[in-house]
């Protein structure tokens, strides 16, 4: 090729001349490079062809992590449209809500998202289940693929909008980010910086590790940024494997890492604390696992300790982004991490951070403020959401509403979301700062700090925390006052005895455990 322009249908070109490496893994199936593309040729051709999809339609994706999921997504970009990936986990109503928000003219399903939708809704193309009236199966629009077959012409540029993926609803309902062929196409080059970063960093040989196949597990949903682009994207682009799996296990994991001779393992850091704990971790040979990539949560530096002891010689690396950032935009690796483990790390090359006043203004190193970003991975807004966008990009700055500061030499810590901070008769507790002490003590197996209102001082701060083995709250309390200022002490436990409510992206559902234990 002559020249490549940053957007998805020459990332899916040059795709191409990975042949026939294996791209994607599912149970049994093995899909390579060249079966890919021309499926994803194929169906961008009928999209077009049969369904009228044209440039800047929108065609939605609501699926598990098939491999539908993958050459939908392609099809749906070469043909121009728009791709929506709908949250798998979303009731019917939401389901309902994603497809009507994004306006969506097609819709491609796997079976137990079809069986939940109402006839009255787009299309409907489903995979994996059955097929219900009036839709068609995913093979049926297939037909035959053929050898030669080519995208359609469609003419894209780099502003071209590409994708709607919602945020997580974690402060409230989810937005549909509006992303660009240009915000998708940096995100392989920016990871893959990072990733050489991580090696270097880890004192290890760039080129041994250049020269190595990459096979990715993915073990977080494929509809959020950091499954679609920090993972999936970067991988079609660099030619490596990528595991995919239905819904996460930790000990199906350790069979696929062995199986599949898994290098890179790219989770939140629950998953990889969830993978750490099993009982079967030296059952299986994980000796293939070069790194442990994880973001998208707050990383309790107890966590790195743990990956040190357990897998040494790993290259862990803690990545921070959003949805609004077309997922990685700033990452901790290699000596930094093991030197800085409460930090996020240094920005990437593309972007660029300042740490600001309520006014925008930027603040010196050291003081907390609003972490800003600007950059070629910044969303170009929110979709139908203008009032929503002029509050969260200003002046070509994206407001992320978490709450950091830099040190002198670059390096970002998250102190809290804005909107999780407990005011305490006028002090500021930062809840991540509380949970990761509370992450020290050897009974807590998860914890989640929130405010709880207090008349006089205006809030204090609770605990809800899960527990391995026994803990008075009086203990809990003793240990943490030698860790942290007495102010930022919870005053009351509830002990949990399930698992603390997470959504796909590993963070836990403030609100829904405020209005469980609160009642407000
Ligand atoms: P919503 O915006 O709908 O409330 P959300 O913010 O959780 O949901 P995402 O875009 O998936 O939706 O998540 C981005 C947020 O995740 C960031 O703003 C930050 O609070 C958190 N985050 C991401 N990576 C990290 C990390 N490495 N460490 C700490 N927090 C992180
Ligand atoms: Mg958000």
């Amino acid at each position: 090729w002559k020249h490549a322009p940053v957007h998805f249908r020459a990332l899916l070109e040059i795709s191409r001349f990975h042949g026939d490496k294996v791209f994607l893994a599912y149970e049994d199936e093995h899909i390579t490079y060249e079966e890919h593309f021309r499926r994803a040729a194929t169906l961008a051709r009928r999209l077009v062809e049969e369904y009228g999809v044209g440039k800047g339609d929108r065609v939605a994706i609501a699926m598990r992590n098939y491999p539908e999921w993958v050459i939908s997504f392609s099809a749906a970009l070469a043909a121009g449209a728009i791709a929506v990936p709908l949250n798998a986990w979303w009731t019917q109503q939401e389901l309902e809500f994603g497809l009507s928000d994004s306006g969506a003219k097609v819709l491609i399903a796997d079976g137990e998202r079809a069986a939940k939708l109402a006839a009255s809704g787009p299309a409907l193309i489903v995979t994996r289940g059955e097929v219900p009236e009036g839709a068609r199966g995913f093979q049926d629009v297939l037909g035959e693929v053929a050898a030669d077959v080519t995208l359609p012409d469609v003419e894209l540029s780099p502003d071209d909008p590409a994708t709607i993926f919602y945020t997580s609803g974690t402060t409230g309902v989810p937005k549909g980010a509006l992303g660009s062929h240009r915000n998708l196409g940096q995100s392989p080059m920016t990871v893959a910086y990072s990733m050489l970063r991580a090696v270097v960093r880890a004192g290890k040989d760039p080129g041994e590790a250049a020269g190595q196949r990459r096979v990715t597990l993915l073990t977080v949903p494929l509809f959020h940024v950091t499954g679609c682009f920090a993972v999936m994207t970067t991988t079609m682009f660099s030619g490596g494997g990528l595991v995919l799996m239905y819904k996460w296990d930790a000990g199906r994991a350790l069979e696929l890492i062995e199986r599949e001779k898994v290098t890179v393992f790219s989770g939140v850091p629950t998953n990889v604390w969830q993978l750490l704990s099993h009982p079967d971790l030296d059952k299986h040979d994980v000796s293939s696992l070069a790194s442990l990539g994880y973001g998208g949560a707050p990383a309790p530096p107890k966590l790195l300790e743990r990956i040190t002891e357990q897998l040494p010689s790993r290259a862990p690396s803690n990545g921070y982004g959003m949805t609004e950032t077309t997922a990685l935009a700033i990452n901790n690796s290699g000596s930094d991490y093991l030197a800085k483990p409460d930090s996020i790390g240094l920005p990437m090359p593309v972007v660029d951070v300042k740490i600001a006043d309520p006014m925008g203004q930027e603040l010196p190193a050291g003081e907390v403020g609003e972490l800003c970003m600007r950059g070629p991975n910044v969303i170009l807004g929110y979709w139908n959401r203008p009032a929503a966008t002029a509050e969260t990009i200003v002046g070509g700055w994206l407001h992320t509403g978490d709450l950091a500061r830099m040190d002198e030499e670059g390096f970002v810590y998250i102190v809290d979301r804005a909107k999780d901070m407990v005011i305490r008769g006028g002090e500021n507790v930062y809840c991540a700062e509380v949970e990761a002490a509370l992450f020290e003590h050897p009974a807590v197996d998860d914890a989640a700090v929130i405010g709880i209102p207090h008349d006089e001082l205006g809030e204090e701060v609770g605990a809800v925390v899960r527990l391995k083995s026994a803990a008075t709250p009086e203990e809990l309390q003793a240990f943490l006052r030698e860790r942290i200022a007495a102010f930022k002490v919870p005053v009351r436990f509830w002990v949990r005895e399930a698992e603390l409510p997470r959504n796909p992206g590993g963070k836990i559902l403030k609100t829904h455990l405020r209005k469980e234990v609160l009642g407000a």
